[in-house]
């Protein structure tokens, strides 16, 4: 069984076997068709449960044919240029390069003494983030798991620094189209039930500015505390970035913290066009940036940053075992004195492997593509009569839904569509995600593949209409 370590006498095996796992996937992206195979629980559930795990196969290449009867053939596929569903991107080379490295050295980021080299690779990157922010000299910040991990440190961060003994006074304010990991980290955190305050938005999705003073203020006559604002810099469903001058101007007002989450319009901070749609951010307390969302990197990849890295402090622990008291005297760097994570893994690696062998602009170049392809089928989906389009996308994402010429009823359209949606995912042709808009049932296209056309585009939509008039045809006749 040891021949299963990775050490210095395995490095043959280690080598035969990626290589193995590799080719298996590599063959996949060559073959694949189709995003989705359609695959049903009901057909995968036993596939998978007939599987003996105290039965080992001590086969590897057994093992990778087993694999593909219970995974790789009807895995969802995000780098099919049909795969338009949610936030998740296809991945560049060099940071898959970099996944391979990062695990088999397996170096943990809590310590310097168990990352060495690692430690000061992520702390660059985290400076070169701050950087393209502008949060100034002082900034700071560190990798987590992801956005919803970002927003919980962040707003801790913002509770501390409100100094405030009555959790229950504190508030919240973000928008009604805010990601839902606001209102979890307010639960976390121990805040009340009513502590995040839902600020409407404009037509295009944006947060009102008008309405946002208008709240502070009666929190402010209320006797409660302001504890942060939140604004988000591309929400997950519209991609609308909220007006983040405003916002900044509002909080100074106010002595409120500021996060600008931008789990998604982070991508333009790299950006070659497009950069200026995200001006104010510099103004944050923190930001939230997941580079497995518009970078490219596979999931996990995200950083908080901070303005002030004094404010890390409030997610510092010392153990003996650790990370001792001295070990900050002495200048040992360990990350661990800034994360909610204790063993973490070195995601850093894959965004440090991208930028050198691509640069940001090369990510910046992919990101823009994709902005100007959604920008490219809003005037197709503005110009289909079988469609309505909500919003113009400022990042990558359209919602929409089909309307039929010969139903109004509004419930019966809503059937139409999740109707669509359903039929299309079960046939594997493209996966598309679902959303509400105004308690109605809407479409999604969330596009991040830089590979996909209008083409693409044009043909899903004709799916879409297809499958809809479907179900239409067949409602009637169940009404006749
Ligand atoms: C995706 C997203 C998050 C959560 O990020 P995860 O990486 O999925 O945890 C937070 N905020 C916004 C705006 C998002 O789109």
């Amino acid at each position: 069984m040891r021949s299963h370590l990775l050490n210095d006498t395995t490095a043959e095996q280690y080598r035969r076997s990626v290589t193995d796992g590799v080719e298996r996937v590599a063959a996949k992206l060559a073959a694949t068709k189709r995003p989705f195979t359609g695959v049903t629980v009901d057909a995968l559930v036993p596939r998978i449960e007939r599987i003996d795990l105290d039965a080992p196969l001590h086969d590897t290449a057994a093992v990778l044919d087993e694999l593909e009867e219970v995974y790789l053939r009807d895995a969802v596929y995000f780098h099919h240029p049909r795969y338009l569903a949610h936030l998740n991107c296809p991945v560049v080379i060099p940071a898959v390069l970099g996944e391979a490295v990062l695990s088999a050295v397996n170096s943990s980021l809590d310590t310097w003494d168990q990352s060495a080299g690692g430690t000061l690779i992520e702390r660059r990157l985290i400076d070169w983030t701050t950087a393209r922010i502008g949060l100034g000299p002082a900034a700071d910040g560190v990798f987590t798991s992801g956005g919803t991990q970002s927003n919980l440190q962040a707003l801790l961060l913002a509770r501390e620094d409100s100094k405030t003994e009555s959790l229950a006074d504190l508030r919240i304010f973000a928008s009604e189209v805010s990601h839902f990991s606001v209102k979890k980290s307010a639960k976390l955190l121990g805040l009340g039930p009513d502590a995040v305050v839902s600020v409407p938005v404009d037509r295009d999705k944006r947060m009102q500015t008008v309405a946002l003073a208008r709240e502070l203020e009666r929190c402010r006559k209320d006797g409660l505390v302001p504890m942060a604002v939140v604004a988000t810099a591309g929400t997950t469903d519209f991609g609308s970035i909220d007006p983040l001058p405003g916002i900044a101007e509002l909080c100074g007002q106010y002595d409120t913290w500021l996060h600008v989450d931008a789990a998604y319009g982070c991508g333009l901070l790299a950006s070659l066009r497009y950069r200026d749609r995200i001006e104010g951010i510099e103004r944050a307390d923190s930001v939230t940036v997941d580079y497995h969302k518009s970078f490219f990197q596979p999931v996990s990849s995200s950083a908080v940053l901070v303005r002030d890295a004094s404010t890390l402090r409030h997610a510092t622990y010392h153990a003996e075992y650790l990370n001792p008291r001295r070990m900050v005297t002495e200048r040992i760097p360990n990350q661990v004195d800034k994360s909610l994570q204790t063993t973490r893994r070195f995601d850093a690696l894959k965004l440090w492997m991208t930028l050198r062998v691509m640069g940001a602009d090369g990510i910046g170049e992919l990101f823009d593509e994709v902005c100007e392809l959604a920008a490219e089928g809003f005037g197709l989906l503005a110009a289909d009569p079988r469609f309505d389009v909500v919003v113009e996308p400022t990042l990558s994402t359209l919602v929409f839904r089909y309307i039929p010429a010969a139903v109004t009823d509004p419930a019966e359209i809503d059937r139409a569509n999740l109707y669509a949606r359903g039929a299309l995912f079960a046939s594997g042709d493209a996966v598309v995600a679902g959303t509400k808009v105004g308690g109605r049932h809407y479409l999604k296209f969330t596009l991040l593949n830089p590979e996909t056309t209008t083409a693409d585009i044009t043909a899903v939509l004709d799916l879409i209409a297809g499958h809809a008039e479907q179900y239409l045809g067949e409602s009637l006749d169940r009404a006749s």
